[in-house]
């Protein structure tokens, strides 16, 4: 579920999603794509958005704040005029969603122009700051792409691929990222693949995007992931792959098949709905009750309540309806109105659970305000008993990878257990998936190659520990405090 999560971190966390357009007919317009692109990619980011065109001369660009229905319409879309084009759609954090930080950024040198888009957040946007500021570089803004875009201008005197692989190795964090010249699309992901970038085919062009669901929305196929660490750059000779940098463990995040995903997208091989029913399934294995119907909690927790209700036998009702227009955009600046938002955004249905015994799955407990007030809204319709399974493990530590979680403090597992939070959401039970089970079933999910039969045993570099993990292929920061870089400076004191 995505209610408001209002933050008072002064951190910008770049949440997005980015997409990328090239047709080889000069004469057709890369905007319109790319705009379909987007609104498939709106639950990325809906506090701003932007497209950059170009023609194969120059750059042009469009930002603006809103949903990408509202903020686009035809005229504006025929104005941005190329067959190439880059688009973002941009969450922030409440006090930091302002028209500067929009993207795609675009620099103009003497040399050619450069836009960006980037989805994820950089670990030493300080000291690169400063070092370009050393240099003469001013900012506008407190997005680190603008910091990515200043380094890809300063050096681009060396040639695009220097000037990208320099700037690659110069920073540090999660980045997927757009970058578009005047005649090229470029895509890179970080070394670990911390975010999501695919690449995909439409008849007279490629498309790069964070996922697989934009590429059909516009009617394409899915080629592939972009591995990590990997450069592609797309012009009229076609795709050329190089990798950048030493090789480094991938660690894909965790919480992209959790929450974040939309269902029907294909990451690394793993489809996100497969991946979350899974994890319903194990959930039933760990953490068996007897009830009367399993419901989930709309949107991302609907998945593993399919999987639970499949696993356990019992069976699975809509329970709950969401009201589709309350979205991020109604920010929640205070506990009380985040907690009256709940209300608002979700409804029990009486006649599935009035007197029953009710399974109900959410995806994850961040500050424990959804569960709560559902517990409420279920107790209000008549739930004989509720009973909590959480289809992630306790979420204890915040994310510098580019998920909007609080500062330890907000977050209720890192300051509960288990039995203080079910008390303190009244449920009757409360069960977490062991980080185990979470990671079984996501390799349970994954394909060796595309068509190949499923691995059998967990796998991938798949020696994973007791404690849960840390060789799984997957950045689990959030639930275990062990990221896959070192914290710089102030970041790891949250
Ligand atoms: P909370 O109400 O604070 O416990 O948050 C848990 C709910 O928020 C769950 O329903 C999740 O689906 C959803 N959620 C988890 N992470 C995020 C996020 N980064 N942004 C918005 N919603 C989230």
């Amino acid at each position: 579920m995505d209610i408001a999560h209002a933050n008072e971190d002064d951190k910008l966390k770049e949440y997005c999603g980015i997409i990328g357009v090239y047709l080889s007919n000069h004469d057709d317009n890369a905007s319109r794509l790319a705009y379909y692109g987007l609104q498939s990619l709106q639950h990325r980011g809906q506090e701003s958005t932007g497209l950059a065109v170009a023609d194969g001369e120059k750059i042009d660009h469009f930002r603006e704040m809103g949903l990408v229905a509202e903020v686009y319409n035809k005229e504006k879309l025929a104005a941005l005029k190329g067959h190439i084009a880059i688009g973002h759609v941009l969450y922030s954090t409440s006090g930091k969603a302002t028209i500067e930080n929009a993207q795609p950024f675009v620099s103009r040198s003497k040399l050619g122009q450069i836009a960006v888009a980037h989805n994820g957040s950089l670990v030493n946007t300080e000291p690169m700051k400063e070092f370009l500021e050393e240099t003469g570089s001013t900012f506008t803004s407190s997005s680190d792409s603008e910091v990515i875009i200043k380094l890809i201008a300063k050096n681009y005197k060396k040639g695009l691929e220097r000037a990208l692989t320099d700037t690659i190795q110069l920073i540090k964090g999660s980045f997927a990222l757009a970058v578009m010249t005047e005649k090229t699309l470029i895509g890179a992901r970080d070394p670990n693949g911390i975010r999501p970038l695919c690449l995909g085919k439409v008849q007279n062009g490629w498309i790069l995007a964070s996922e697989s669901c934009a590429i059909d929305a516009i009617g394409g196929e899915l080629v592939r992931d972009i591995a990590p660490g990997e450069i592609v750059i797309i012009n009229e000779d076609g795709v050329l792959s190089f990798n950048f940098g030493e090789k480094t463990a991938k660690k894909t995040c965790v919480f992209e098949y959790v929450y974040f995903a939309r269902p029907d997208s294909i990451m690394d091989g793993i489809g996100v709905l497969e991946a979350r029913m899974k994890m319903g399934e194990v959930l039933a294995r760990e953490s068996a009750v007897a009830a009367d119907v399993v419901i989930g909690v709309p949107d991302s927790g609907l998945g593993a309540a399919l999987g639970f209700s499949k696993a356990s036998g019992i069976p699975y009702a809509m329970g709950i309806v969401k009201n589709k227009y309350v979205g991020r955009t109604f920010i929640a600046p205070s506990q009380e109105e985040r907690e009256a938002m709940v209300f608002v955004k979700l409804n029990a249905l009486k006649s599935d659970v009035a007197g029953k015994r009710v399974i109900i799955i959410d995806d994850s407990i961040v500050r424990g305000t959804t569960s709560r007030r559902l517990i409420q809204i279920l107790r209000k319709a008549g739930a004989r008993e509720v009973h909590f399974r959480i289809s992630s493990p306790p979420v204890k530590f915040p994310c510098y990878f580019g998920i909007d979680t609080p500062c330890r403090a907000d977050l209720i597992s890192a300051n509960q257990d288990t039995e203080a939070i079910r008390q303190a959401i009244g449920a009757d039970s409360l069960a977490f998936i062991s980080m185990e089970g979470m990671i079984e079933a996501l390799q349970s999910c994954e394909y060796e190659e595309e068509g190949a039969p499923r691995k059998s045993e967990p796998s991938r570099e798949s020696n994973h520990s007791a404690s849960g993990a840390s060789n799984c292929g997957y950045c689990q920061g959030c639930f275990l405090g062990e990221y896959p870089m070192p914290m710089i400076g102030e970041l790891g004191k949250r």
